[in-house]
């Protein structure tokens, strides 16, 4: 197929969904990793189309909801410092800490200012050399490559007044957590398209090799979702295990070298609490010693403690390990919705509590 008309066709759609519907016969469980799969999947009305035995489940492809609270905490408490001004994308405006949100925070009159690229942020420290501009690096593999470029950028044109909060994630740790998982009860993986353009296919192969379970690479229109999720049930239905690219006019697979190369310029490796799913070893990317002078978390003392409590009755983690589904959480829609959120996965557009609120009721 060449246009992307093609790939939104109901004709097509109808036809791959009977494929599904004729071969399935074993009672599955598929965990769409990302979050814009997410909001896709419920937004073109797929579950209604697949048989009854197929279910569908929400990973930790939110990088909003995989932050933790104690990162939240944080990040509110770097805005209440002196002459900070606090450079973040929207979502996490509203995201709740302990006591407050960053959203609390501006109306308490510290500045934060929602910026729509990191660049942006630098270009904020440029015009006020008087203040200390941080931007809250919260993202995957899909956002670091922006952010090292605007760390590149910002010491290249000698702004000294710039810093990254590096609250980075990335995906390919975090699936050997979810498989490690006793509660795990997952059959096959449906694998972020936007992260697999930067890291490419191969940067799976670790774990497909590990755990040889059915995983395959998908676009996020509705025909690139129905057709991973055919190539999922044929591995599962005949027991032949494959990691598969069903995105191939996005993902290669070394993925974009200038992106892979961006990362590793400025980040290394370091461990990293997700939300629900604790520390994952190697999950993070802290900024390396030669671009010291812009990492935030060296330049302020900030104490992250480890020992905050998510918010009490909220089941994101759970949520984000795809072992409940939101109408289970004993919040959800009764004291939380958009408009008062108790948790991030009810915050983030990509949020699986949102996308539920929005699309399935
Ligand atoms: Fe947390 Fe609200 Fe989702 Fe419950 S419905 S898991 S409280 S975000």
């Amino acid at each position: 197929m060449k246009y992307i008309e093609e790939y939104r066709n109901p004709e097509i759609s109808k036809k791959i969904a009977s494929e599904i519907k004729n071969i399935s016969k074993k009672e599955i469980r598929l965990m769409e990793v990302c979050g814009t799969h997410t909001t896709s999947i419920f937004k073109n009305g797929i579950r209604s189309v697949l048989p009854d035995k197929i279910t569908l489940i929400s990973g930790p492809g939110c990088p909003v909801c995989v932050t933790p609270v104690n990162e939240i905490n944080a990040f509110i408490e770097l805005a209440n410092i002196k002459d900070v001004i606090i450079a973040t994308f929207g979502d996490l405006i509203r995201v709740p800490g302990s006591k407050s949100s960053l959203q609390k925070a501006a109306a308490a009159g510290k500045n934060i200012q929602v910026v729509s690229s990191p660049i942006d942020a630098v270009n904020l420290a440029a015009e006020n050399r008087n203040k200390k501009v941080i931007f809250l690096g919260v993202g995957f593999e899909t956002t670091a490559p922006a952010i090292a470029g605007s760390i590149i950028f910002a010491k290249d044109a000698g702004v000294k007044n710039y810093f990254v909060y590096s609250a980075h994630k990335t995906v390919p740790p975090a699936l050997f957590a979810l498989m490690d998982d006793k509660n795990a009860n997952i059959n096959g993986f449906i694998l972020p398209g936007h992260v697999s353009m930067a890291i490419g296919a191969c940067a799976y192969l670790p774990f497909f090799k590990h755990y040889q379970i059915p995983s395959v690479i998908a676009g996020f229109e509705p025909v690139d979702i129905l057709n991973a999720i055919l190539m999922l049930v044929k591995q599962i239905e005949t027991n032949s295990p494959e990691l598969q690219n069903a995105y191939k006019r996005a993902v290669s697979y070394e993925g974009n070298k200038k992106a892979r190369e961006m990362i590793a310029k400025v980040f290394c490796k370091t461990d990293a609490k997700w939300r629900g799913i604790g520390i994952i070893k190697n999950s993070g990317l802290k900024i390396r010693n030669r671009f010291v002078g812009f990492d935030a978390e060296k330049e302020f003392d900030i104490k992250i403690t480890d020992k905050i409590k998510e918010p009490k009755g909220c089941s994101c983690g759970q949520i984000l390990k795809g072992i409940m589904s939101p109408p289970e959480c004993p919040l959800y829609k009764k004291i939380c919705n958009p408009i008062n959120p108790v948790g991030p996965c009810m915050v983030s557009s990509e949020g699986t509590c949102s996308a539920y609120f929005k699309y399935f009721d």
